[in-house]
Parts: structure tokens; sequence; C-alpha cells
């Protein structure tokens, strides 16, 4: 059997339309396949679409958590609750095209146990947005151990071998999973695919929580900015043994030394940058202080199924 897992956050715009079409394509698939759609915390009606879709396809599961935990957490619960032997990760918004499944199990069928899907291009994305994950890749590939590829999505397929290892063997809080796997290991397979622009509503994703998914995203898979101190300190001290040297040479020569302007501007210039590495410590510590106070990740409300062997439960 073949699972779907789909995320969905304030999506009742999209929903009927992707699960329409997702519909088509697994039956065009002769494949045994369930759906299991995780419902984030919506605040508008879809969780009422999913219910009645749940209520007249025995092949459809909906987790519902009790407030929204974001897109990560999501697909977490998903690869929980699937049951099927290949789990396939996807959006609810037609941006991860349901006419790429046949070719990920056609993928999995000839042995990958991790098909990543690569997207070659996006057509909604702003200028901005764009220019914000093309720099956080960069910087993460740069300093992280891990090498991560700009254009590997969130829609995915991995075995059930390969979904318990990231369940059961990444117990961190903060996961980012599309790094953990590109670096898990396993026979591996990259599909190219093209992100059509959203089918109905908005992104879930502002550039604000794009920055803080980013920058998340770079302090629980890199230490590089912790080393940042050790840089900046060494930086500063070289720049102060010059201004020390040509202080004395200065008064040696009594020629007073004017130097508002400089001790003003290295002043203010060595204060931001020693907050800002002060800041980056604090992400850590928070980092850290979230791991141990060790809270679920999510926490679902109900799991609703009209499956057979589910309702008899
Ligand atoms: N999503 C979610 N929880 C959130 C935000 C988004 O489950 O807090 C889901 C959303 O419903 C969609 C997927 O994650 O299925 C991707 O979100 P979106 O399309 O808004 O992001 P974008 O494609 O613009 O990056
Ligand atoms: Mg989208």
């Amino acid at each position: 059997m073949i699972s779907i897992v789909v995320s969905a956050y304030n999506e009742e715009e999209v929903l009927p339309l992707f699960y329409k079409e997702l519909k088509n394509q697994l039956n065009a698939l002769e494949e045994d396949a369930e759906i299991v759609f995780v419902n984030d915390g919506s605040a508008d009606k879809t969780i009422n679409i999913l219910n009645s879709i749940a209520a007249n396809d025995p092949a459809v599961k909906v987790v519902n958590f009790s407030r929204n935990f974001g897109h990560e957490a999501a697909m977490l619960a998903g690869l929980n609750h699937a049951e099927g032997e290949a789990i396939i990760c996807m959006d609810a918004d037609l941006q991860h095209p349901p006419a790429e499944i046949k070719n990920m199990v056609a993928a999995y069928k000839a042995g990958a146990q991790v098909v990543l899907m690569v997207r070659d291009e996006r057509k909604d994305y702003s200028f901005i947005k764009q220019g914000v994950t093309t720099m956080f890749y960069k910087f993460l590939n740069k300093f992280s151990e891990y090498q991560f590829e700009a254009n590997v999505s969130d829609f995915f397929l991995v075995s059930s071998k390969v979904s318990k290892v990231i369940c059961k063997e990444f117990p961190e809080f903060n996961k980012f999973l599309r790094g953990i796997i590109q670096n898990i290991g396993f026979e591996k397979k990259r599909l190219h695919y093209v992100a059509p622009a959203r089918a109905a509503g908005q992104s879930k994703y502002s550039l604000y929580k794009l920055m803080l998914f980013s920058f998340s995203a770079i302090t629980t898979t890199s230490l590089a900015p912790l080393r940042l101190g050790i840089f900046a300190g060494m930086m500063f001290g070289g720049f102060a043994t010059l201004l020390a040297i040509y202080s004395v040479f200065m008064k040696f020569f009594s020629q007073p030394f004017s130097g508002y302007t400089t001790i003003i501007v290295f002043l203010s210039f060595s204060f931001s940058i020693l907050f800002f590495v002060i800041g980056i410590i604090g992400e850590y510590i928070a980092n850290v202080f979230k791991e141990v106070k060790s809270r679920p990740p999510y926490i679902v409300s109900e799991v609703i199924s009209y499956k057979k062997e589910d309702a008899a439960k």
C-alpha cells in the first residue's frame, strides 16, 4: 500500500480541487492507497471538508491537531500515522503535482528508498522570497557539515523503513525534515518537476515565517554561527592592536591623537557585533531549552477514519 501524507492549514479553497486531482491520479495508478490528511489547526472550514471527504472515502484518514503546529510537525504526524510501505509527503495546494506520484512509485519499485523531488522552476515566488531562499542555502552549505540542495522541496517519497528511522531515531524537537531526508543515506533517486502557482488560496508562509524557518534551520543544523564570536573577536583584536601602535607612535612624535570619530565608530561597530553574537548564542540556548523540555512537536486531538478495521477499534 502507498500512503499519501498531506498537511493542510486553512486550505478550504484548494482542498476539494486537490482531493479530486489526487483521486484521479491514484485511481489511474491501480495501487492500494491511503490518504492521510493532517489538519494543522486550521481556523477555516478545512476540518469540515476533510470530515466529509473521510466519511465518503474509507481510504482517507484525518489527523486533527489541537492547534497550529507548523508544516514540519504536520508532515511528521503524517509519517507517524501512515501505514503504507511507501509514504509520499505533499502540499495541499497542487504545487506538488499529483501527476508525479506514478513516477515516484515507479522509482520506489525500482529500488529507491528515498525519492527526492527537485523543483526546476517555481512560478509564484517573489524576487525577495527567491533571494532569501538562495542566501539561506548558500550559507547553510558553506557552514554546515551536511550538504543541502536548494531546490529539494517538501515533496518526497520515503519507504516505511526510512520513515521509521526519521520518526524514531531523530527525537529532536526541531527536525528540518528535508535536510534529514537528504542526508539520511539509503538508496536515493532524484526526480525533477515544475511547481505551478498555487491552485487557490494564499501562501501560508509569509516572508517573515520563511525567515524564521531559515534561521531555525541554520541554528539547528550548523554550529558555524556560534563560532562567529571567535572570528569577530580576532578581527577586533587585530584592529585594536593597530590602533594601539598608532596611538603610541603619535604620542612619541608629540602630536595629539584626535580620534573622536574613530572611537565612536569603532565602539558602536564593536558593540553591534557583540550584541549580534550574544543574540546568536541566545538562539542556541533557546534551542537547547526546547530540546530539554522535550515537549511534543504536535498534539493530536482526534483521528478520523472510516476504514473498516479502524472503525472496529
Ligand atoms: N502548512 C501547514 N501548516 C502551516 C503552514 C502551512 O500545514 O503552518 C501547509 C499548507 O497547508 C500547504 C503546505 O504546508 O499544504 C505548504 O504551504 P504553502 O503552500 O502555504 O507554502 P509555500 O508553497 O508558499 O512555500
Ligand atoms: Mg505552496
